[in-house]
């Protein structure tokens, strides 16, 4: 398990206020950080906190990443309006979806390249870009 768990107790967030470790944000904690990088939406995560005896709203997950992204732990990323992950790799990464199976990859780093972006409108910087590489059955793979 990595530092955060052990950590949760210090996390704070950009303004300097420091979260409250709660059973639940250790419980959700736990299981976020338990191996390695992964993407997760809030009701796949209520679904392994329920099947793991942990009960809490599904309102309280969305409210536990939520912190936890403001906290620096997570990223949101944002395929559509509907669809929302929570990534544990906060680094700057691109991303391939699976739309049939909504399996949200990394991107390696070098295996994309952006040659050239518009300008932003004046008063405007670029502040980041982010590639959603959105995958499917090939038609030839299809039954
Ligand atoms: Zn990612």
């Amino acid at each position: 398990m990595n530092g955060v768990l052990s950590e949760i107790n210090l996390l704070g967030f950009p303004d300097g206020t420091k979260m409250r470790p709660t059973r639940q944000r250790k419980a959700l904690a736990a299981i976020l950080f338990k191996a390695g990088h992964r993407h997760v939406t809030a009701e796949e995560l209520h679904r392994e906190a329920c099947s793991g005896g942990i009960r809490m709203a599904l309102a309280t997950v969305y409210n536990t990443l939520h912190l936890f992204t403001r906290a620096g732990l997570l990223r949101e990323v944002t395929v559509d309006s509907g669809q929302r992950y929570f990534d544990t790799n906060v680094s700057h990464h691109h991303h391939i979806l699976n739309e049939q199976t909504g399996k949200l990859s990394d991107i390696g780093e070098g295996e994309i390249l952006i040659s050239g972006l518009p300008k932003a409108s004046e008063g405007m910087e670029i502040r980041c870009v982010d590639v959603v590489v959105r995958v499917r059955l090939a038609d030839k793979e299809k039954p």
